[in-house]
């Protein structure tokens, strides 16, 4: 039995929303927390847990699951992300109280619940077994703003025009998150978002990660009303400050990267001379844009390796998916080692959908970027990309058609990859690079945040 005198060890779990987006920054967190001296577990759903290759680097981090309704197939197999969210809604609270009462009675007993901020039931959890909640956004500063703003009701949904939050530039319809503009497309995920910021009033701590000094007004804005901080990038140690020991990858993936013939095929290629594209883990291009990417690349004459994950091959024009198109200059894979991608010396540009991982990546290893937005968030930080941290280009999308078309992709791509600009990114690259690794280097901005939420947890200095 525990002695109800000794102060009982800090332990949190760190609940996940179950994809790939969401569980890389939870789990570089625990890392970070767990160097601080708070034994962590990281808490995902039964179906996330079965489909990961690799292990986590760290092996100090124990791993735990829930159930979402649907351990065999997660989202993929509820029909629809209504059905996904109201079992996983009714479920998850059960499941993970369960693990609680599980872990109180064979020991450590969890004191601390750090929840994805996708899942606000946790805090309920939290509260009935009297632990300390902690929220978890993944997201941007300005992109929580604008959830809290509609939340609050202080922003009419749909938007239509030109919106002006304290701290953000001036964000039209086009910079917004696509949730918040086209609500009739994803209802049930409209409604995650903005709930997000339901039960905030009884919330220990807000984590966010970001880095203050990318949008310090907006962050400041947040301190005022929340107990928030900021915690990223949370990117490998490897690639900033290189404090935690063997931490050189996020070390769990949904999708088998193609390592050895990636890393083989950029090592033949000159300095900065290669287009890395890929649009994350769940964006799903229209045929046209496929087409019409296809085609930008290969007029762009540059190097270009090109992550198209299996669901979506079947969309490549039929001279790149049979490899006669892509044997000179390309390589198309199926998943990449993508900080490995980004580090590599023969990189020059990676033409992204701008998924907040991906973004801070780009920043934090100085990549210069071409935007191209999907849905979600991604709109908002291709906003910033391009006009406040200076690192890239958004091409312009034909109304028309919807698509970003072959003309204006070949041309930003030889805007950067030959001109000026890509000079005066790079110089910014200098910047954001020195920012993000100072960030989690000793005493930067992050750190000392994740130090004082170990020390509210009973970590003791020394
Ligand atoms: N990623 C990867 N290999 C790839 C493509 C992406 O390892 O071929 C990783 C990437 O480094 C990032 C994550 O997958 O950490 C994608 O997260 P992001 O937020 O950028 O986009 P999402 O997949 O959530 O849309």
């Amino acid at each position: 039995m525990e002695n109800s005198s000794e102060p009982l060890q800090p332990h949190c779990l760190v609940l996940s929303y179950p994809t790939q987006g969401h569980m890389n920054p939870m789990l570089q967190f625990c890392k970070r927390l767990l160097r601080k001296g708070v034994k962590v577990t990281l808490v995902t759903a039964k179906s996330m847990s079965k489909t990961l290759h690799g292990s986590s680097s760290c092996t100090s981090i124990a791993l735990e699951a829930i159930s979402d309704g649907f351990d065999d197939g997660g989202i993929g197999a509820a029909g629809s992300p209504e059905a996904y969210i109201e079992r996983f809604w009714k479920v998850g609270p059960e499941t993970l109280s369960e693990l609680v009462k599980r872990l109180v009675s064979s020991g450590p007993p969890p004191t601390c619940i750090v929840y994805d901020s996708f899942l606000p039931w946790a805090l309920d959890v939290a509260r009935n077994f009297g632990l300390v909640a902690a929220v978890f956004f993944t997201m941007s500063c300005a992109v929580n703003s604008v959830f809290y703003h509609c939340q609050k009701g202080w922003l009419e949904v749909p938007v239509k025009k030109q919106v002006l939050l304290p701290g953000v530039p001036p964000l039209e319809p086009q910079d917004m998150p696509s949730l918040v503009c086209d609500v009739g497309t994803y209802p049930a995920f409209t409604g995650m978002l903005v709930n997000q910021f339901s039960n905030l009033d009884k919330v220990d701590w807000v984590l966010c990660n970001t880095v203050y000094e990318l949008d310090p007004e907006v962050a400041d804005w947040f301190m005022k009303i929340l107990p928030f901080r900021t915690i990223g990038p949370t990117v490998p140690s490897a690639y900033l400050d290189n404090r935690l020991e063997h931490d050189q990858e996020y070390g769990f993936s949904i999708f088998q990267p193609e390592h050895d013939t990636t890393m083989r095929w950029l090592g033949t290629k000159p300095k900065g001379s290669v287009v890395y594209v890929s649009f994350g883990s769940m964006a799903e291009l229209k045929i046209d844009q496929m087409h019409e990417l296809a085609m930008g690349l290969k007029r762009s004459n540059c190097y270009f390796l090109w992550v198209v994950r299996s669901s979506e091959a079947e969309k490549l024009p039929q001279d790149f998916a049979n490899g006669s198109e892509t044997s000179q200059n390309g390589l198309i894979v199926t998943w990449c080692p993508q900080l490995k991608v980004l580090a590599h010396e023969a990189l020059g540009l990676f033409v992204t959908h701008c998924g907040w991982n991906s973004t801070l990546e780009a920043l934090s290893l100085g990549v210069p970027m071409l935007a191209i937005p999907q849905w979600t968030d991604q709109a908002t930080n291709a906003k910033y990309i391009m006009d406040v941290w200076k690192m890239g280009l958004r091409p312009q999308v034909d109304e028309e058609r919807g698509v970003v078309t072959s003309d204006e992709i070949e041309h930003c791509i030889r805007k950067v990859m030959e001109g000026e600009t890509w000079k005066k990114m790079k110089e910014h690259a200098g910047k954001w690079r020195k920012i993000t690794k100072d960030a989690v280097g000793e005493g930067g901005s992050s750190d000392r945040n994740i130090e004082e939420f170990a020390a509210k947890m009973g970590v003791k200095k020394g």
